[in-house]
Order: structure tokens, then C-alpha cells, then sequence
């Protein structure tokens, strides 16, 4: 007999992550299956990223069509999906730029860097302005950029000179960046840190300073874009275009891409080898991305996720219960929070009630769910939440 997925998993990763709960074998809609056969709502959508939810015949055919077509070209040479999709964001966006595909999020983070750095260097600007508890990555560039003590002061020090602002505090941004700072990195609403949204002004404050300065104001829309908040971007609520901005998660549906944006200067700083990746731009999961924003525009999902959103965000804020302190966020980009440090409590009840949230700070469980979540689904969650906490509570 073999040994269930979850033990062969201890034995053949690196313990980075520890071991998750549950192995998840199949999805459809917003529902997935355990490798035992039961069903859960998935309220996390592997990390905002499963924008479609699961098995959606849209994304489905469109990355087995493209694998059975032409799955890889390299930079080497150009492909019609990576074409359609960087036209198809820059029409999304309010301003002409330019587009670098990358794979992952980080990898988004680290094109955006390069061009601040190059920026910089050009310019005799040295240094860089970040959030505490923002989050930008793991790959080194991106991680020298991440406010979070714990995961990063250990590989440190870093190479680049990071100076880090208490998120939200438009008085200590305006401290903190001068004309020697190269680029400012933020979050619209700090995703890892618990969905933390910023006071109203401070992306119009965060906007004037950097033009006052020169500074690029680099936003990192790897968690909040493509739909996540009721818009394509979230920086659209704030109605100010950044320099640079980076695109991942949901963008690929549950295919690896990322993107980086440049606006001016930032869109044409590289020249001719300053950077690149073997599979950036992959047909297959640029493929996957054109049908998620094609569905997204098809299916209304922007009012979908703004109208559900909502009624989640009320539904949980009309809940009294001790260990509820609130919510915030915005669009199907939720934090419940809590009065205790119980999110590992409140995750496991829910799984065993048979949704998926996630522990994302010790008194704050992110609610994420796909784009496709319908108003029953969402009020079932509801339904089940107060025996959820008091579980939770016990
Ligand atoms: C997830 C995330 C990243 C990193 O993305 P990866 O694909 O895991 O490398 C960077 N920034 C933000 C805001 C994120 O939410």
C-alpha cells in the first residue's frame, strides 16, 4: 500500500513549508476534492491565483489547445498568445507602456527592481522606500524589499539600500523619499500582511511625492489585480496610473506568468540584453491569462466580484460573536479579523466544516475566493461562520 500523499510529501520536500493539511485532488467551479473524497468551497483559490475556480472550461481549453499547438518558442522568438495578451493589458490600462513577461510574482518584482536600479544608477539615485510587513517575494531582490523581520533578516544583508515606512502613513512616505531615493515599492493593499487597505489619499499623497521627487512609484498588483478588488486593477479606485507595475497571481488563472508593466521612461529604460527568461512569455500561459480576462470582460465578473464582495464583507461585519473583532478589504479580497490570535483555530474549523480559508496572520483569516463565486456559495459561508468561530473559540 502506498503511503498517503501528505507522508511522501514530508519525505521528499525541503521543509520550507512545513506539511498542509489537506492534498487536494481534483476542483470544479469553486469546489475541490481531497485525495479522500471530500468536497470543499475554496474561499482561497490557491492564493487568489484561481481566478475561474476550477476546471473552468474557458481556461481548460485554451491551455490544452495551445499545449497541443505550440506549448514553448523561448525569447528566441515571438508567439501570438504573449502578443495578444501584452496588448490586451496595456488596453486595460489607462496609459501606453510597456510589457516583460515572467513566470512567477517574484520574478515580476525583480524585473520592476532592475529597472528602478538602472533608473537610479542613471539618475545618481541610491537608495529605495518599502512598507513594513509589505510583501514582494522570495528571490532575493524581491525579498531585500519585503517589511517582514522574519523571513528576511535572516538571508540579509542585501546589496541594495531599503528603507522601510509604516503602510499608510503619507506624512512618514514623504520623510522617507527625497530626490536621492530611486523608486518607491507599495502594495495598494498589503495582501500577506493580513488585507490590510491603506486610509483613503495615501496612493494620491504616495503619487505626488514620487512626481515631486522623481522617485518611480513601482505598485505591487501581483495579489490585488485582474479582478481581485470589482476592478482590473486595484490602483484604479485610487484613479493614479504608477511607473511600474507588476502583475501575477490571478492573471494566469492557476497557469505560472507574470508581468511587469513600464509607463514613460520605465517602459523603455532596458536596452538590448538588460534582461530576460527562458519561459516568460510561454504561449501556454499566456494562453491561460487571454482566457481569464476574456472571461473576466464576457461573464461581468467585475460588478460579480464587486456585488458578492460586498455581501460577503456585510454578511461577516453583521456577525457578533467575541472572537470577531471585523472586517476589511474589498471586492472578494477579505480579511476576517479576529480578537484573538485564533486564524489556525478558525482555518482548521472551517476545513472541517468543509471550506477553505487561510491563517494569513495570526488574528486575520484572508477569504479569497475564485472570481465565479456565486451569492449562494458565498452566503453558505456565511451561514456556516458563527458555528465556525464559536468551534474555533472553544
Ligand atoms: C504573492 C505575492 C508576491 C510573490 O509572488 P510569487 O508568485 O509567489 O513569487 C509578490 N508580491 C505580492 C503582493 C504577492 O501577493
Amino acid at each position: 500500500m502506498t503511503a498517503p500523499l501528505r507522508e511522501r510529501f514530508e519525505a521528499a520536500f525541503m521543509p520550507n513549508y512545513g506539511v498542509p493539511p489537506v492534498a487536494l485532488a481534483r476542483g470544479e467551479g469553486c469546489h475541490v476534492w481531497d485525495e479522500d473524497g471530500n468536497r470543499y468551497l475554496d474561499l482561497i483559490a490557491g492564493i487568489a491565483v484561481s481566478s475561474l475556480g476550477h476546471a473552468h472550461p474557458a481556461l481548460a481549453e485554451a491551455v490544452s489547445k495551445q499545449a497541443a499547438t505550440l506549448a514553448h518558442t523561448s525569447n528566441l522568438f515571438v508567439n501570438e498568445p504573449e502578443v495578444l495578451l501584452a496588448e490586451r493589458l496595456l488596453g486595460l490600462l489607462s496609459a501606453p507602456g510597456r510589457v516583460f513577461m515572467a513566470n512567477s510574482g517574484t520574478e515580476a518584482n525583480e524585473c520592476a527592481l532592475k529597472i528602478a536600479l538602472k533608473y537610479g544608477k542613471a539618475n545618481g539615485r541610491t537608495y529605495f522606500v518599502a512598507a513594513e510587513n509589505g510583501f514582494h517575494g522570495r528571490t532575493l531582490g524581491a525579498l531585500s524589499l519585503t517589511g517582514k523581520a522574519s523571513i528576511r533578516d535572516q538571508f540579509g544583508p542585501f546589496p541594495i539600500d531599503v528603507r522601510f515606512v509604516p503602510y499608510g502613513d503619507a506624512d512618514a512616505l514623504k520623510q522617507a523619499v527625497t530626490d536621492d531615493c530611486a523608486a518607491v515599492f507599495l502594495e495598494p493593499t498589503q495582501g500577506e500582511a493580513g488585507v490590510v487597505p491603506p486610509p483613503a489619499g495615501y496612493f494620491t499623497a504616495a503619487r505626488e511625492i514620487c512626481d515631486a521627487t522623481g522617485a518611480l512609484l513601482v505598485l505591487d498588483e501581483i495579489q490585488s489585480a485582474i479582478g481581485r478588488t470589482g476592478h482590473w486593477f486595484a490602483h484604479q479606485h485610487d484613479g493614479i496610473l504608477p511607473d511600474v507595475l507588476t502583475l501575477a497571481k490571478g492573471l494566469g488563472g492557476g497557469m505560472p506568468i507574470g508581468a511587469c508593466v513600464g509607463f514613460g521612461d520605465a517602459a523603455t529604460i532596458f536596452a538590448k540584453g538588460d534582461h530576460g527568461s527562458t519561459f516568460g512569455g510561454n504561449p501556454v500561459s499566456a494562453a491561460a491569462a487571454l482566457a481569464v480576462l476574456g472571461t473576466i470582460e464576457s461573464e461581468g465578473l467585475l460588478a460579480h466580484v464587486r456585488a458578492v464582495g460586498v455581501r460577503l464583507a456585510e454578511g461577516i461585519a453583521a456577525i457578533r460573536h467575541p472572537l470577531l473583532s471585523g472586517v476589511r478589504g474589498r471586492g472578494l479580497w477579505l480579511a476576517a479579523v479576529l480578537t484573538e490570535p485564533r486564524s489556525v483555530e478558525v482555518q482548521d474549523a472551517a476545513r472541517r466544516a468543509g471550506f477553505l480559508v487561510n491563517a494569513v496572520q495570526p488574528d486575520a483569516v484572508r477569504i479569497a475566493p475564485p472570481l465565479i463565486i456565486t451569492s449562494e456559495q458565498a452566503e453558505s459561508f456565511l451561514a456556516a461562520l458563527p458555528a465556525i468561530l464559536q468551534e474555533a473559540a472553544a
